[in-house]
């Protein structure tokens, strides 16, 4: 994600304090230039820009004299209004189980909305609810199409009508059918539309009206910036935008400014699309998102929704011991899988947003964490918790229990030692995470 330079000027700024030890104000000012610098670059809004710089400015003189550590003291302030920043302070809608959650997405032509329609339905049906897509887009003439591909790949169930030309009676018949047949979550894609388009702001309000959606969701282009802002408005203006996506987040410089313009829908960001692939799709959470983005890790809140959060602290606390079995890889390749990303997942990780970047790509990284599950199942309980070694005689019975050939296995044993080498390296900022857990 091009938003990483953002990260790393910021970060690069506040090491600057870590190295001077005759800290004063005009240090704190040079660093807040340099940090208000790099957002200004990322295209975020000049008027927050200097509230965060004016904040942090306030905060340190109040805190000062109690502040053993400058650094720290400054990092807290950093995350806190980048944090406040991002943050609409209302609870995203939770859908509910047994029930049809009527899902309508909004936003510009070419925003990305077809494609995330497809990544957002794909993630529940992954968590286990009954999902379905209705294509009420008459406006563009291959929307039917793409979103019909997308479904078949995914394996989820579609409507649509390509010969009827209202919208309304499209979605009508697409959720008749689904609510009958008790699907749980019905995603409408509708047409992307111009503000300037009065017609079709006026088709998007009908839609929403014959329906009340239990969420509307407003798509909108990352690679826009500060331009978002007015678009978001607008829309704001015709539906009730209950929570915003942004999409196209992993190709552009000006991602600052659209996530800053998302304060004009007062609407909380739920995801974040990061590229074209199905699964490039990041569940955002304010404070996590500027901590990773910072370096400083996000992995906890982020994976507790797709793990279990328990057997993730336990698992954390031993690799600070230093122990880190065949077995804790094991369980988290099972969570890479069940996120259906390898960058996602090592991107909080603090301190390893760079690793394996631009090798392989996500299919074969992917397969080749699943060759990996394959192995493991062969191995003992032993073998697997690091309580007895994995010799030849042990290396060719688990070959012939998994139809793997013994190189494969041998590359595993010494992933397992190089990843175990790194997480040891990463120690503090691993327990820094943990005791965030405990204080939440
Ligand atoms: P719609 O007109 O709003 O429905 O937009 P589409 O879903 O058709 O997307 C427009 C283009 O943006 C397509 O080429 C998509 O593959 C691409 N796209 C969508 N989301 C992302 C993303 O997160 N990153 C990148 N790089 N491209 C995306």
């Amino acid at each position: 994600m091009v938003l990483n330079d953002l990260g790393k000027k910021i970060s690069g700024a506040l090491l600057k304090l870590s190295k001077d030890y005759s800290f004063d104000e005009s240090l704190l000012n040079q660093v807040l230039k340099e940090i208000s610098l790099a957002l200004l670059q990322s295209d975020v809004n000049v008027k927050y820009v200097k509230q965060l710089s004016d904040n942090i400015l306030e905060k340190f003189k109040m805190e000062e004299g109690s502040a053993t550590n400058i650094k720290k003291l400054i990092q807290q302030c950093v995350v806190q209004e980048l944090t406040m920043m991002l943050d609409s302070k209302k609870q995203p809608f939770s859908l509910k189980r047994g029930k049809p959650n009527i899902i309508m997405f909004v936003g510009l032509q070419g925003a990305g909305k077809t494609t995330i329609c497809a990544k957002y339905a794909n993630q529940w049906k992954k968590k286990g609810w009954r999902t379905s897509l209705i294509c009420a887009d008459t406006f563009r003439a291959g929307s039917f199409n793409q979103l019909y591909q997308l479904a078949m790949k995914i394996r989820i169930p579609f409507y649509g009508n390509i010969t009827e030309t209202d919208p309304v009676a499209i979605a009508k018949e697409g959720v008749k059918i689904f609510q009958k047949q008790n699907y749980e979550v019905i995603i409408i894609d509708t047409s992307g539309r111009h503000m300037q388009e009065s017609e079709l702001f006026d088709e998007m309000k009908q839609i929403y009206s014959a329906f009340c959606p239990s969420e509307c969701i407003f798509v909108m282009d990352g690679s826009n910036g500060q331009a978002c802002f007015n678009q978001a408005q607008a829309f704001k203006k015709a539906v009730d935008v209950g929570s915003v996506i942004i999409t196209k987040l992993d190709g552009h410089s000006k991602g600052g400014g659209a996530l800053s313009a998302v304060a004009a829908t007062e609407s909380p960001i739920i995801f974040l699309g990061t590229g074209e692939h199905i699964d490039d799709l990041e569940t955002f959470k304010a404070e996590s998102f500027v901590r990773r983005l910072l370096g400083l890790g996000g992995m906890i809140e982020t994976v507790s929704e797709v793990v279990d959060l328990e057997s993730q602290k336990q698992s954390l606390k031993l690799i600070a011991k230093g122990q880190f079995t065949l077995r804790d890889l094991q369980q988290n390749y099972k969570s890479i899988l069940k996120m259906g990303s390898l960058n996602q997942f090592i991107s909080m990780i603090p301190g390893i947003q760079n690793i394996n970047q631009g090798q392989i790509s996500q299919k074969e990284q992917i397969n080749k964490i699943k060759q990996s599950l394959i192995i493991m199942d062969s191995m003992s309980n032993d073998e697997l918790n690091g309580i007895t070694q994995i010799t030849q005689k042990q290396l060719f019975r688990i070959s012939k229990g998994s139809g793997q050939p013994i190189e494969s296995i041998n590359q595993l044993i010494q992933e397992h030692r190089n990843f175990a080498r790194t997480l040891k390296k990463l120690i503090p900022s691993i327990k820094d995470c943990d005791s965030k857990t405990k204080k939440n």
